[in-house]
């Protein structure tokens, strides 16, 4: 078997793991509580799930045998009228994380080098390591702004410049100021607005001014469809036709297809939903900045980054997932002794806060 291991390309054999969220039901049958107990603030989903009409929509499908179009027709020129684009000017993928690892393999050449602003999303550095490339960091701030000079230097030696806006973990923006020192660098950038139905503010715009802009976008956070998977690109027709070429073609499947028409025939409903959960990503950081050792960052996301002071951030987070709340726990050399918490329904912020006073009182008795 080791002759086998020993002709995989080395970056791949010894590729370090991504870490994806553990399943609910693993966790409910670890912990001995039925799944439908667990409080999942984790992952920045959507506590509300899709839109009903979705539902309906997949119950109501017929052609689930037929393979999906590979132009994506009906999805683009949805998707095309919600964000204000022509179709030309848009792709669909099986998530945004389909599309990054395009982005990845159009632009960057083994080798090659990626620049990346941590703390971030892991993803794009994972990916770039899969290609054979490398990540330039080019580390955020204190308050997780950008280091725009280091941003430029970098940019100039690398191939592809990749930037989350709000960015996850920390829930903060780029100012559009800032993304257009990014663009004076001439290189591709990809920025990846996953999250920004919630912040209500977006800089796909540009994608008209800027040849070398690339947006990304998602129906996982905002529209509740991460189990379905669909992201999409905004950029130019001429890069667009090429992503197409040489992108799998049935990627985007006929259930996601059929969820994404039926969400954006659902709109108001939906945006109701942000607004709530907007609404109750405030309540929840004002009850956790009121909580003794916890400095919580103002987020323009669906969740809350917390720094704990005085506070074991392990410790914190195992004892709310042994009590059936699950949020993320960081403990990197940027993150150090951090939590995530998405923003949930108003009584799973409630058994958050009733879980943390339970497991913070004693501790500072
Ligand atoms: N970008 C960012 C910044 C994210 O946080 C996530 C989800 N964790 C994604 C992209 C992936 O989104 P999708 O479900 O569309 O692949």
């Amino acid at each position: 078997m080791s002759g086998l291991l020993d002709r995989i390309q080395p970056h791949l054999r010894d590729a370090p793991p991504y870490v994806p969220v553990e399943p609910p039901e693993e966790v409910a049958r670890r912990i001995g509580l039925p799944a439908g107990d667990i409080v999942k603030l984790d992952a920045n989903e959507n506590p509300y799930g899709p839109s009903p009409r979705v539902v309906e929509a997949l119950a109501r499908g017929r052609s689930y045998h037929i393979y999906p179009d590979p132009e994506q027709r009906k999805v683009r020129a949805a998707l095309a009228s919600y964000v204000g684009f022509d179709p030309a000017w848009l792709i669909a993928g099986a998530g945004s994380d389909e599309l990054i690892d395009l982005l990845v393999r159009l632009f960057v050449p083994p080798g090659g080098r990626i620049v990346n602003f941590p703390p971030t999303f892991g993803f794009y550095p994972f990916l770039a390591g899969v290609h054979g490339a490398r990540t330039i960091d080019v580390i955020r701030r204190a308050d997780f702004s950008l280091d725009l000079e280091g941003a430029a230097s970098a940019a100039a030696e690398a191939d592809v410049v990749f930037v989350a806006s709000p960015n996850n973990p920390s829930g903060t923006l780029l100012a559009s100021s800032e993304l257009r020192t990014l663009l004076a660098a001439g290189k591709p950038v990809i920025l990846d607005e996953a999250y920004v139905e919630f912040a209500g503010e977006s800089l796909s715009g540009l994608v008209r001014e800027y040849e070398n802009l690339i947006v990304l976008r998602t129906l996982s956070k905002w529209a509740g469809l991460a189990g379905l998977r669909l992201g999409y690109m905004i950029a130019r027709p001429e890069l667009i036709d090429v992503v197409m070429r040489v992108k799998q073609p049935y990627s985007v499947n006929v259930a996601a297809e059929a969820a994404t028409l039926a969400s954006l025939g659902d709109l108001d409903g939906l945006q109701e939903r942000v607004r709530a959960i907007v609404a109750e990503r405030e309540r929840m950081a004002s009850l956790l900045a009121g909580l003794p050792g916890f400095a919580v960052t103002p987020s323009r996301a669906n969740f809350v980054l917390c720094r704990l002071d005085g506070l074991s951030a392990r410790d914190v987070h195992a004892r709310l997932r042994d009590r059936g709340v699950l949020v993320r726990y960081f403990d990197t050399p940027l993150l150090q002794n951090h939590i995530r918490v998405s923003a949930g329904r108003p009584d799973q912020t409630d058994a958050l806060m009733r879980a943390l006073r339970e497991i913070i009182a004693p501790a500072r008795v």
